[in-house]
């Protein structure tokens, strides 16, 4: 007799990106959906990993990551964030920002544990907390601005509250966090045992002058902090699947220990080159500027159809409602849109739990002007 699971995540199916990306490509869609940019990364950096194989950097490196890669981030954050961080103690490069944000998860969440997550929310926090068998608890951010309400933050403290994540720039709406933000954050976690997993993935995708409120700057909230970051956005390299997290020294102890019998160590010639690149200042300090670009860009086309925006501050993504267009619900809109118009995009609603339907659909416009411009002479027909 076959064995039959008794699944850890009954009510979760295949995740939204690659749903709608599968889709995409089987109606030979533009994919405006996942977020992943369509242009070339750098050649330097390639050819540096290039490098690093053929002069035999090709075995285990460090479990908490090649050394001169840490100390380059930390002097990164140094000059970022004036923040003094041991590269020794306080990194360890993770293969993502998603292995990062479960390796944090994991190390604080006892069962019974509550996490408070703002909605939408990144589709791998909640399945992450309840494998841990955490208890998820929700908060809507307040559409269409998405700002948290703090006073709602305080209401759905308890004793059983272990952690907050937070996301800024924030995947799926682009809104970020403010210094009024942070101070809430600083009121409601003095005092308390709350940890906070920030996940900064888009650190420096950050526009119209705005500055990123890294948990980095602020010591009282990093004391209690994993903070989680990808090379995947820094570098347009998404499938590298490279990232790393963050810590205190007593934090980042028990996060290596859950780390080393899980990946235990990350690709080498990818921290060898990375480390080299991580010298040039500007490739990671131009890239607001550069996203920026193409926000505006696709603003500009998208003027022509009767999708309405809702401002985007940062990441890749913008949010657009159809309200002028449809009454069906997100879903099925965007498999409309796929199927019959040619462009894929995400249903806000899939980064909720109970499905909340606003309308409004997520568009990464992290690409190539020219795919814009053939995704927006669709889209006009709509
Ligand atoms: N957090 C957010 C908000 C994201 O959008 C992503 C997607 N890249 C990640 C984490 C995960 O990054 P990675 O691909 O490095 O796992
Ligand atoms: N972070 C990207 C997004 O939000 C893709 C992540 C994924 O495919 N899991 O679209």
């Amino acid at each position: 007799m076959q064995p039959t699971i008794q699944s850890k995540l009954p009510n979760v199916g295949t995740t939204i990106f690659t749903v709608m990306s599968t889709l995409a490509v089987q109606y030979n869609a533009i994919n405006l959906g996942q977020g992943f940019p369509d242009y070339e990364m750098s050649s330097e950096l390639t050819n540096l990993v290039n490098e690093a194989m053929q002069k035999g950097n090709n075995q285990y490196v460090h479990m908490n990551g090649l050394p001169l890669l840490r100390q380059r981030l930390a002097e990164k954050v140094q000059d970022l964030y004036t923040t003094k961080i041991n590269a020794e103690t306080d990194i360890t490069i993770t293969p993502g920002g998603t292995y990062a944000l479960y390796t944090a998860l994991t190390t604080i969440i006892q069962p019974g544990d509550e996490v408070i997550v703002f909605e939408p929310a990144y589709d791998c926090y909640i399945p992450t907390i309840e494998l841990n068998g955490g208890v998820p608890v929700l908060i809507s951010l307040t559409h269409p601005t998405y700002a948290i309400d703090w006073d709602l933050v305080k209401q759905k403290i308890t004793n059983k509250t272990k952690a907050i994540i937070i996301n800024s720039p924030h995947n799926p709406t682009g809104s970020v966090f403010s210094a009024a933000d942070i101070i809430q954050l600083q009121n409601i976690v003095s005092n308390t045992g709350i940890f906070i997993i920030s996940d900064e993935v888009y650190e420096h995708l950050i526009f119209d002058g705005k500055q990123h409120e890294s948990i980095l700057k602020y010591p009282d909230l990093l004391e209690r902090a994993f903070v989680c970051f990808s090379f995947g956005k820094v570098y347009h390299c998404t499938g590298w699947k490279m990232g790393y997290c963050i810590a205190p020294e007593n934090l980042m102890k028990e996060f290596r220990k859950v780390h080393q019998f899980n990946c235990f160590t990350c690709n080498s010639p990818v921290q060898v080159a990375l480390a080299e690149f991580l010298k040039q200042k500007e490739n990671y300090l131009q890239l607001g500027n550069f996203l920026q670009q193409k926000r505006d860009y696709f603003f500009d086309l998208m003027a022509q159809t009767k999708f309405i925006p809702i401002p985007s501050f940062g990441s890749y993504f913008q949010l657009y409602s159809y309200v002028n267009i449809s009454n069906e619900i997100e879903k099925d809109f965007a498999i409309r849109l796929t199927k019959e118009y040619g462009v894929a995009t995400i249903p806000t609603s899939a980064f909720y739990k109970n499905e909340i339907d606003n309308k409004t659909l997520r568009f990464c416009f992290s690409k190539k002007e020219e795919t814009l411009e053939r995704a927006v002479e669709r889209l006009v027909k709509v």
